[in-house]
């Protein structure tokens, strides 16, 4: 068997960025699918009227995320401008049984963009505590920051209630989990990586005609991708790897000199390794926490939140936590509402049939803007931890994971390496996948 033999395991960004590195390098690569296209958690949804697009899965490509940006250059698909995703003016708030901008003081006593500001400020400077995002675990107190959680530095913020109720949505938006199963020293991490300047946010982009064009392209540069693949089972051998998959009714087996493994733990968890993991490797595959995020996108015929001066973007105390104009980067008539709903709430959304999380969504929005439900033209949802291959949102490290399983992340098992969101330092990120897979297999090249 030639060394350069490879088999990737998930098509998503980091199967297929990891692929397309190996077969520009001569390697003879093989790529396993559970579902019946590419893309995994980029998944464009496109059963809207007028051709009107909203992202299921990762929606927002950061101005800095250059290999994603790099893609879509490559395969010369246009990018369309977004707002930063972190504010906006025209940012609306539903707290306390009221509605209205952020920042109109007369409805909840105080600014509450100031008043949230200072939390940035306070974020930034917790990022000062650790030096080097890529090794958080040099930092000087590493251990005792990863014990603690985001609760806790949330509740002792000096700021109104508001505010600290603001930050736990965007904990919940950001990292899809409640504060309280938030490592800090994760959150300090984040703060260093992206946050150090409380002044500045991130602008974005949403490809024209979907993210998940990004995808469809590079697959269609691999000569040997199986869709509706399932792995059932690795065996991490001295020699070699070998992979049993179902496809329809029928069992194969697999063999290369190595595999890549790039798929969320969590669906993970559900291959027979057949005791060959070291024990941290299990136990890295068994100990990291997801979180759980929901959205339904609603789409009216009309843009009925321009004419209040809203944008569309609206921070709540209700069962949905956010909403965003999916398709603020497009010239149409008809828009569509994004209701992007995680931690706590996603979990509960996540509970409901599809036509009551949608019901949820909708009635939140009537509530704030009566008559706006008979304006729907079409509604779409979609729950992660209820599909089958993604079994959650993305990871999310609780209290004490970083300091138990960071290194393992990180490290090889033998001749089976780890990709995808979770196994890159831009952690939660379309970029941190690509960044995970390109990492893996540049390792995979030097080693011959
Ligand atoms: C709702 C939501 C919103 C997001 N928003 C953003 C955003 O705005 N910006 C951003 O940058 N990122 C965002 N993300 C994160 C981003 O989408 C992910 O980090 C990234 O797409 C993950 O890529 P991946 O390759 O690691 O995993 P995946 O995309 O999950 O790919 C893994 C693949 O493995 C397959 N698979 C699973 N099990 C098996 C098996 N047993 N056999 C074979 N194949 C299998 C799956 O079907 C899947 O195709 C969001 C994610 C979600 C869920």
């Amino acid at each position: 068997m030639s060394e350069k033999s490879v088999i990737i395991i998930g098509a998503g960004m980091a199967g297929l960025a990891a692929a397309y590195e190996l077969h520009k390098a001569g390697w003879n690569t093989v790529v396993l699918e559970a579902r019946g296209r590419v893309g995994g958690r980029v998944y464009s949804v496109r059963d809207f009227s007028n051709g009107l697009i909203a992202e299921g899965g990762g929606e927002y490509i950061d101005e800095d995320h250059t290999r994603m940006l790099s893609f879509a250059k490559e395969f010369n698909l246009p990018l369309g401008k977004v707002g930063s995703w972190q504010g906006q003016s025209g940012d609306w708030g539903a707290f306390e049984g009221k509605a209205g901008p952020l920042e109109n003081t007369s409805l909840w006593g105080a600014n509450l963009n100031d008043e949230y500001h200072k939390v940035w400020v306070a974020l930034s400077e917790l990022g000062r505590q650790v030096n080097d995002p890529a090794h958080p675990l040099t930092a000087l107190n590493a251990k005792e920051l990863d014990s603690k959680n985001a609760a806790e530095w949330i509740e002792a913020q000096n700021v109104r209630p508001l505010a600290r109720e603001l930050f736990t949505n965007h904990i919940r938006s950001e990292y899809t989990c409640e504060p309280k199963h938030f490592s800090l020293l994760d959150l300090a991490r984040n703060a260093a990586l992206y946050y150090s300047d409380p002044e500045t946010w991130h602008t974005a982009y949403r490809v024209m005609g979907g993210n998940d064009l990004i995808p469809q392209a590079i697959a269609a540069c691999l000569p040997d991708l199986r869709l509706n693949t399932v792995v059932m089972s690795v065996k991490v051998q001295a020699q070699e790897v070998v992979v049993k998959y179902k496809q329809v009714d029928s069992f194969h087996t697999l063999r290369a000199a190595h595999a890549i493994l790039a798929i969320p733990l969590t669906a993970a968890r559900m291959i027979d390794f057949d005791g060959t993991l070291p024990i941290a490797h299990q136990n890295m595959l068994n100990g990291l926490s997801y979180g759980a995020v929901t959205k339904v996108m609603i789409e009216y015929r009309k843009r009925f939140w321009h004419e209040h001066g809203w944008n569309g973007r609206l921070n709540t105390d209700l069962p949905i936590v956010l909403t965003w104009d999916a398709t603020s980067h497009l010239e149409a008539e008809h828009g569509i509402l994004t209701a992007y709903t995680g931690g706590g709430p996603g979990e509960a959304l996540s509970r409901l049939s599809d036509d009551e999380r949608i019901k949820t969504a909708v009635s939140v929005i009537e509530d704030i803007f009566p008559g706006s439900s008979e304006m729907i033209e079409n509604t779409r949802t979609i729950a992660w931890v209820n599909e089958a291959f993604t079994r959650g949102s993305y990871m999310a490290y609780a209290p004490n994971e970083m300091t138990a399983h960071w290194q393992a992340l990180f490290s090889p098992a033998g001749r089976l390496s780890f990709a995808g969101e979770h196994a890159t330092i831009i952690q939660g990120y379309m970029e941190g996948a690509v960044e995970s897979g390109q990492r893996a297999a540049r390792e995979l090249i030097g080693r011959q």
